[in-house]
């Protein structure tokens, strides 16, 4: 295909996590299902492929999802591995999946990231169920200062804030040198050459908080 020759200045991998049914596929499937999509082989983890301009800079972003292991709590190392941006997502109707970031996701980043200033996301779904809410924006404020997150609530069944999400995520990991170094694991520059850039370009709104 044209799309997977595309140029681009970086690639970078970025990772969903968070507890089964907080809407990471969903989340994913939101952000990426009006663009062009590689499928990965089904290897257990799966990734979808988008190519944005942002902050001048044209960028093929890997999104990988955990395609369901994380029930099984069989995430390794090598899904973390050379990962410049992670999304940790927590359902705004369900405090078990908030308090698990804090108690089981935060100490596998810990454990598994690669990158020591791989920028994280904490990401509040399902803002549209707002008469079920029981974790408060204050709660994800909080967590996302003491963890040294980004913070944006959303909805990805509504499309609320998805796009924004990944573009704070992506300028943030554009403002971090050592994410941008040649050789840093996971960033390759311009590799395709072949075809003329697609012009996906988009601009980028502030982070809700
Ligand atoms: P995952 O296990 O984290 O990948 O979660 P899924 O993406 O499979 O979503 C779990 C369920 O929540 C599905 O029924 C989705 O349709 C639903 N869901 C996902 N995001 C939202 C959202 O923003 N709002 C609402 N109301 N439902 C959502």
């Amino acid at each position: 295909s044209s799309t997977s020759q595309q140029e681009f200045d970086y690639l970078f991998k970025l990772l969903l996590i968070g507890d089964s049914g907080v809407g990471k596929s969903t989340l994913l499937l939101s952000f990426t299902s009006d663009a062009f999509e590689e499928l990965s082989p089904t290897i257990g983890v799966d990734f979808k492929v988008k190519h944005v301009t942002l902050g001048g800079k044209k960028l093929k972003l890997a999104i990988w999802d955990t395609a369901g292991q994380e029930r099984f709590r069989t995430l390794t190392s090598s899904y973390y591995r050379g990962a410049q941006g992670i999304i940790m997502v927590y359902d705004v109707t369900r405090r078990d999946t908030f308090t698990n970031l804090s108690d089981i996701w935060a100490k596998e980043i810990d454990l598994y990231s690669t990158n020591q200033d791989c920028v994280k996301m904490l990401v509040g779904n399902k803002v549209d169920k707002e008469s079920e809410r029981v974790v408060s924006k204050k709660e994800g404020i909080d967590f996302a200062r003491e963890y040294g997150c980004l913070f944006i609530e959303c909805s990805a069944k509504t499309r609320v804030n998805v796009e924004q999400c990944f573009e704070e995520l992506v300028l943030k990991i554009l403002e971090t040198p050592s994410l941008l170094a040649e050789g840093s694991s996971g960033v390759k520059k311009n590799i395709f050459k072949q075809n003329p850039p697609q012009d996906g370009a988009s601009t980028s709104s502030c982070c809700s908080w």
